[in-house]
């Protein structure tokens, strides 16, 4: 990675967004700062005479807005870093702007409610007040959607606030709601509703649908939607469940981009899956040490991620040879954030200096960057018929113990893996032994029957000094190779 811009604010970074071709940093010296992408320089900077909330920065198109610790919500000229208006008192929120309307959760003394505010001058258009909590709003022409933690489910229309119907629900907690078809799906804790959009009725639910975050809401993919656990896609029409992309799993739904959805497992790692097969595309351990969380990030070619508690940043390809490059020391452990052609490093939680954020490029060739280079060859194997993958390992592979790291995934089919086997194999004087090979129950049986010559295992010593292993499933020993390079 090479680094081409670093701009030092006048205090320590708080909340940071970029959208488009502009950074913002919300500063401790009070100040919003604005710098362009691409040459780190300042654009601007608006004296807010508060700190930003966390999370407070929203940008669209040519304003953004900034949620302050003093309950107040300022609209900025995104050119000028002029303050159009200021709106008191607004909670900090997700809201959403459409037809040139902000809708923002509002408190005044004791009184909750959902406040339409005209985005081109500050001024409320109309107020609608609850008795509870206001979740996350959502727009659909011009209708505005949203739950309350009383239970209830409301949608009013955009210009008079006027209701069109409300629905009792069983459940709170609520997600934003996503609406398609005539439909408003939404959940409450972990069940999945879709009402009739016009009228509020209930059409059908879905329990246990797994956790859905409050901001981001249900996710729809075409005629379906695509539910945390199980990754089941469900019909939109029925709620009925078409099919489970990774059976007996709970995962976030990171992002859904072109036919492929990117979540988050267990355990650190970021998975890659055909949203139509469920094949797993590609899978990388990010974080290692314990909680697991992790950040990233992807341009066209590659993606970027983050482990703040290892303190690593990296960048890596996801084709069949996977290829890692490490960030600079100084920003290891920030989350990247493309842009463009340009990565941007903010300070990362544990380092010394939180006043610097820097530009990076992104399309470096990754091969001249790698500090750990891949020897090793994709060959035929005699053996078997499939393509096989060989790996030698140098000596700095292998951790203190000499145990390998293996995906939680079957080394034959990729299904969820549920035995393991011990290799062991003893090669001129040389002797290994490597515990725990995943396979799937299916797999494993048919490979102890191998034992009689009808199913080879899917990993097999065949050298010892150096190790070499010969793996039978091509994309499992680039998952494996990703998983040992992580540590
Ligand atoms: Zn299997």
């Amino acid at each position: 990675m090479e680094k081409v811009w670093e701009f030092e604010a006048g205090g320590n970074i708080g909340p940071r967004m970029v959208a488009d071709d502009m950074v913002f940093i919300g500063c401790e010296d009070k100040r919003l700062y604005a710098l362009d992408v691409t040459s780190g320089q300042l654009k601007w900077k608006s004296e807010l005479g508060t700190k930003v909330l966390a999370f407070g920065i929203v940008r669209v198109n040519n304003t953004v807005y900034a949620f302050c610790e003093n309950g107040v919500l300022f609209a900025i000229d995104t050119q000028t870093g002029k303050i159009r208006w200021q709106f008191v008192p607004s909670i900090l929120s997700p809201f959403v702007v459409a037809n040139e309307t902000a809708f923002i959760v509002s408190r005044i003394k004791k009184e909750v409610g959902l406040c339409a505010v005209d985005t081109r001058t500050g001024s409320e258009r109309w107020r609608f007040t609850t008795k509870e909590a206001v979740f996350c709003p959502a727009v659909h022409d011009d209708t505005v959607f949203f739950a309350t933690g009383d239970k209830r489910i409301y949608a009013l229309d955009v210009n008079n606030g006027e209701t069109r119907w409300e629905s009792i629900s069983k459940h709170q907690d609520f997600s934003r709601p996503a609406i398609a078809k005539g439909r408003v799906l939404i959940t409450g804790d972990n069940t999945l509703y879709a009402l009739d959009a016009s009228t509020g009725a209930m059409i059908w639910e879905v329990k246990d649908a797994g956790p859905i975050a409050g901001t981001d809401g249900p996710t729809i993919v075409g005629d379906h939607i695509l539910l945390p656990n199980n990754l089941a896609l469900v019909d939109l029409e029925t709620g009925a469940e078409k099919t489970r992309l990774a059976p007996g799993t709970s995962q976030s739904i990171d992002r859904v981009e072109e036919g492929i959805v990117y979540t988050g497992c267990t355990g650190g790692t970021v998975c890659a899956r055909d949203l139509t097969t469920g094949e797993l595309k590609w899978y990388a351990i990010v974080e290692t040490k314990p909680p697991g969380y992790y950040g990233w990030d992807k341009s066209e070619e590659f993606v970027f991620a983050a482990a703040p508690y290892s303190q690593m940043s990296f960048g890596f390809t996801t084709s069949r040879v996977t290829k890692r490059w490490y960030f600079p020391e100084e920003v290891g452990g920030a989350i990247p954030w493309v842009a463009g052609e340009m990565v941007v490093m903010f300070p990362p939680t544990l380092a010394s200096n939180k006043r610097k954020v820097r530009g990076y490029t992104s399309s470096k060739d990754p091969a001249q960057q790698a500090l750990l280079e891949i020897r090793d060859k994709i060959s035929d194997s005699p053996e078997h018929a499939a393509p096989v993958a060989l790996a030698a390992f140098r000596k700095g592979f292998l951790t203190d113990t000499g145990q390998f790291a293996w995906p939680e995934y079957c080394c034959l089919c990729l299904d969820p893996a549920e035995k393991r086997v011990n290799l062991k194999e003893t090669i001129d004087k040389f002797r290994l032994l490597v515990d725990g090979v995943p396979y799937c129950a299916n797999c494993y049986s048919n490979t102890m029957k191998g034992l009689r010559k009808k199913e080879k295992p899917g990993v097999k010593i065949i050298s010892t000094n150096p190790p070499v292993f010969v793996f039978r499933n091509e994309r499992y020993w680039a998952m494996f190779m990703e998983a040992n390079r992580a540590r």
